[in-house]
C-alpha cells in the first residue's frame, strides 16, 4: 500500500472511533431504527477486530428514539423533553447495539460522558482509563453524551465533537464519520450540482470553513459545521479524521473497497502527540520532587517552576526525562528537564529571578515547561 493509500484507508488505523449519527439509525419515514443496517455495521466492525483493530463507537439517536417512544413529534423540543427523549432512547440505543454485536459474541459497553468529563483533567484521565480498560478486555464501548444531565450551557449538544474529543482522550489515530454525505464539497451539493468533492484536507482555514453550509434540519444536530469543528479538534490531537456516507449497509467494508470520502491528515507534529511520546516512548532517568502548591499549578496545566522544587534524585542532564513525584514518593507525571540534576538542585526552591545569581547564566523559567510535561 502507498503512504498516500494508506493515510486514506480505515484499513490502518490501530484505534479507530467510528461515530454513527442519528439520521443514518432511524428511518426518517417510520422513525423506526435501522436493525437489519445496524446488524451490518457490527459485521464490519467484527472484521476490524478480526484485523487486530480496535473499535469504539460513538452513537447518537437517543434523542430521536425517544421522541417517537414519547410521542413528542412534529415540533421542536423543550430542553427537558429532549432529556427525557434521551433518558428513553439511550436504554432502546444501546439494546439495539448489544443484539447487533452479539450476533458476533461481541459484550457491549455503555459509556455516557458530558462536555465536563473531556475536559477537566482528573475526569479525563478516568474516562479514558475507563475506556482503554474497556478496549483491553474485548469489550465495545458505545458512547453517546449524557444528554439526561446536560443542560443547554454545559452540552455539546452534537455527538460529532464529542467523538473528537474521545478519539482525541483515548489516543485514537483515526476517526470515522458516518454520515448521509459522501464528505466535504466546495458548496452544498444540495442546491449546487456542479459543487466539488473534496478528498483530502490538510489545513483547516477560513476557505475550508467556509465550505460548510449551515445545519440541517430533520434528526441531525450537527451538519458539516460541527464536523468542521470536530476536524480541528481531531487534527490537533494527531487523530486524522473522515467524513464518509454511512447509509448503505456495510459502510465500512464499502470504504475499504473504495467509496470515497472526505480525508483530513494532520500535518505537523501536534503537541499531544509529542505529549503522548514524552508519557509513554521514554524512560526516567531521574525525579524532582514538588511540594503540594506546584503540584496544584501542574493540575491547572502550569509549567513547573524551580519555587516549588523540594528535592532532587538521580543524574540527568538537560533535556533528559524525569518523573514528577510528591514528597511522599507519589507519582505524578513526567517531562523533560530543562536543567542538569546538578543545577536543578542549586536553584531549588529559589525563585525565578535568581536563576541567573545561582548558576551564572541564564537558563529557562521553569524547571519543566508544561509543553514537556504530563501528568499521570
Ligand atoms: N446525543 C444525541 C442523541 O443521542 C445526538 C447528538 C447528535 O445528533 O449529534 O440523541
Amino acid at each position: 500500500m502507498s503512504a498516500t493509500t494508506a493515510q486514506h484507508s480505515i484499513v490502518t488505523a490501530k484505534r479507530l472511533v467510528v461515530k454513527i449519527g442519528s439520521a443514518l439509525l432511524i428511518d426518517s419515514a417510520t422513525g423506526a431504527l435501522r436493525r437489519d443496517w445496524l446488524n451490518t455495521v457490527a459485521d464490519d466492525i467484527m472484521a476490524c477486530r478480526t484485523q487486530g483493530q480496535e473499535v469504539v463507537i460513538v452513537s447518537s439517536g437517543a434523542i430521536a428514539i425517544g421522541r417517537e417512544r414519547l410521542g413528542l413529534k412534529g415540533r421542536a423540543l423543550r430542553l427537558e423533553e429532549k432529556q427525557a427523549a434521551a433518558a428513553t432512547g439511550q436504554i432502546q440505543l444501546a439494546h439495539a447495539f448489544e443484539e447487533a454485536m452479539a450476533r458476533h459474541g461481541i459484550t457491549v459497553a455503555q459509556v455516557l460522558l458530558t462536555l465536563e468529563d473531556t475536559e477537566e483533567r482528573r475526569r479525563h484521565l478516568n474516562a479514558r482509563s475507563t475506556i482503554t480498560q474497556l478496549l483491553a478486555l474485548k469489550a465495545a464501548p458505545i458512547i453517546n453524551e449524557n444528554d439526561t444531565v446536560g443542560t443547554q450551557e454545559i452540552r455539546f449538544g452534537d455527538n460529532d465533537r464529542l467523538a473528537a474529543r474521545v478519539a482525541v482522550m483515548i489516543s485514537a489515530d483515526t476517526l470515522l464519520l458516518l454520515s448521509d454525505i459522501d464528505g466535504l464539497y466546495d458548496s452544498d451539493p444540495r442546491k449546487n450540482p456542479n459543487a466539488t468533492h473534496i478528498a483530502e484536507v490538510r489545513t483547516l482555514d477560513t476557505r475550508i470553513e467556509a465550505m460548510a453550509g449551515a445545519a440541517p434540519t430533520g434528526y441531525s444536530s450537527g451538519g458539516m459545521v460541527t464536523k468542521l469543528q470536530g476536524a480541528k479538534i481531531a487534527l490537533a490531537g494527531g487523530c486524522r479524521m473522515a467524513i464518509a456516507n454511512g447509509q448503505a449497509n456495510h459502510p465500512l467494508r464499502r470504504l475499504i473497497d473504495g467509496e470515497r470520502c472526505t480525508w483530513f491528515l494532520p500535518n505537523s507534529e501536534p503537541r499531544s502527540a509529542r505529549k503522548r511520546w514524552i508519557a509513554g516512548a521514554l524512560n526516567p532517568v531521574g525525579a524532582i520532587i514538588i511540594d503540594p502548591g506546584a503540584e496544584a499549578a501542574l493540575g491547572k496545566g502550569r509549567s513547573l517552576l524551580p519555587a516549588g522544587v523540594t528535592a532532587i534524585k538521580g543524574s540527568f542532564e538537560r533535556g533528559d526525562p524525569v518523573t514528577i513525584e510528591t514528597n511522599a514518593g507519589r507519582v505524578l507525571g513526567r517531562g523533560l528537564s530543562a536543567y542538569s540534576n546538578k543545577d536543578a538542585a542549586r536553584i531549588a526552591g529559589h525563585k525565578t529571578g535568581e536563576i541567573h545569581q545561582l548558576l551564572g547564566y541564564r537558563g529557562r523559567d521553569e524547571m519543566i515547561h508544561r509543553d514537556d510535561l504530563v501528568l499521570d
